[in-house]
């Protein structure tokens, strides 16, 4: 890693209202960037681990963490591939008819999802003929997109890309912003941007983790530098309205551990009615202790807990002379490991899909990255499950280790092995 790779912004201040940060919500220790994959010949630069520590505003609670590491570094060649799921790819299918349906898009539409990844959604706009535009920072992911015949620009997203769209397109009647809220270092420039970008009857939709689940379901490996910001959706409300824009819809939904797709339109526009659910969930937030600072302390103790629980575990494995192996290379596993300190004596290699991960190495822990085909081959006693989000999937395709006895491990919300 270069020193300018290692450039530190780091500020004190509330991402979104300034209020300096003096609550911490969990402290993970030191990690390396979660999402590089280093190879053999990176390990002779070494690598630079940064403090995990999160903070909860006591103002406005947008739990966040200190951002050290420019955006454009981070994601200008970021490895992950939205269709390399099969789960995440049908969600977005679904997501396309209900929108297509609910709010009449056809040809004369105009879709625009900000951070559009490899074309996994826009997609099934193309296919039914309505217009689309995706913005990805990432020119890899996006030359994916691209090939796919998704019309997509590499950008950052904000409000100088959402005046120069507006005045070339004009605005969208849908903007989808899917798992990009939580990554995005100027949060109120991108927010702006969003507003910019709708048509004064537009809809914009965000899905992003629940704040709210990832604290009841003990989900701090969602936890990592690329990842800056964790949102309920009394702090979404508020910085949404702080845009000009309000809530009129709100879904809970299964994907990435608990996640909530937030409507939002103009403020100024009547058309669409705020449905009883946003009232529901505010309350439930409410009453979970998501509007005082009290209620986010709890927090820190259940993760301790599951590290204990876990070590434990592949102690007693290895003492028996067990096979662990991992199945899958998602960001997530580099916060598990490192809090955990977990390395390759403890789980010997793990395996992912993505053809770009395999032959590299998970960073800091360096354990490494195989094709799923080596589980096969060397019939390991036991498989840790890193995207437990997929663990459904993921149990159903790799079920013949059945066949020798292996066991799977699901090591979040709490130590599970079947
Ligand atoms: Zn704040």
């Amino acid at each position: 890693m270069t020193s300018e790779l290692a450039t530190v912004i780091a500020s004190h201040g509330c991402r979104f209202c300034g209020s300096s940060l003096r609550r911490t919500f969990v402290d993970l220790g030191m990690s390396p960037l979660c999402e590089t994959y280093p190879t053999a010949a990176d390990f002779r630069s070494g690598e630079v681990y940064y403090p995990l520590r999160v903070y909860t505003c006591e103002e406005c609670f947008l739990v966040q963490l200190e951002e050290y590491q420019k955006a454009e570094t981070i994601f200008s060649d970021y490895p992950y591939f939205s269709s390399y799921s099969d789960s995440w790819l049908k969600h977005a299918e679904r997501y396309c008819d209900k929108m297509t349906q609910r709010f009449g898009l056809d040809d004369k539409s105009f879709v625009v999802e900000v951070a559009s990844n490899d074309g996994y959604l826009l997609q099934y706009f193309v296919r039914q003929q309505i217009p689309v535009l995706g913005i990805e920072p990432a020119a890899n992911v996006a030359k994916a997109a691209i090939e796919k015949g998704v019309p997509t620009r590499v950008r950052f997203f904000g409000t100088q890309v959402a005046r120069e769209l507006v005045k070339e397109r004009g605005g969208a009647d849908l903007v989808v912003g899917n798992n990009v809220l939580a990554q995005v270092p100027q949060l109120n420039d991108f927010v702006e941007g969003l507003r910019i970008l709708l048509k004064p009857t537009g809809v914009l939709t965000l899905e992003f983790p629940h704040l709210l689940r990832l604290m009841e379901g003990n989900e701090f490996d969602t936890i990592y530098h690329e990842h800056f910001s964790y949102f309920s959706l009394l702090t979404t409300w508020r910085i949404l309205e702080a845009h000009g824009m309000k809530v009129f819809d709100v879904e809970e939904l299964r994907t990435h551990g608990g996640s909530l797709r937030v409507y939002a339109c103009r403020a100024e526009n009547t058309t669409l009615s705020v449905e009883t659910s946003v009232d529901r969930l505010i309350e439930t937030e409410k009453k979970a202790g998501l509007s005082s600072p009290e209620g986010y302390q709890r927090f820190a103790e259940q993760v301790k807990e599951t590290k204990f629980a876990f070590v434990e575990f592949l102690l007693s494995a290895a003492r028996q002379g067990k096979k662990v192996v991992g199945y899958g290379a998602p960001g997530k596993s580099a916060t598990l490991l490192h809090y955990c300190g977990i390395g390759k004596d403890l789980i010997e290699y793990t395996v992912d899909r993505n053809p770009y991960k395999q032959g590299r190495f998970l960073p800091g822990s360096h354990i490494p990255i195989f094709h799923p085909d080596r589980i096969r081959e060397t019939r390991p006693d036991y498989v840790v499950i890193f995207p437990w989000n997929l663990r459904d999937e993921i149990t159903e395709n790799v079920a013949f280790i059945r066949e020798w006895g292996g066991k799977f491990i699901v090591p979040i919300p709490r130590l599970e092995v079947y």
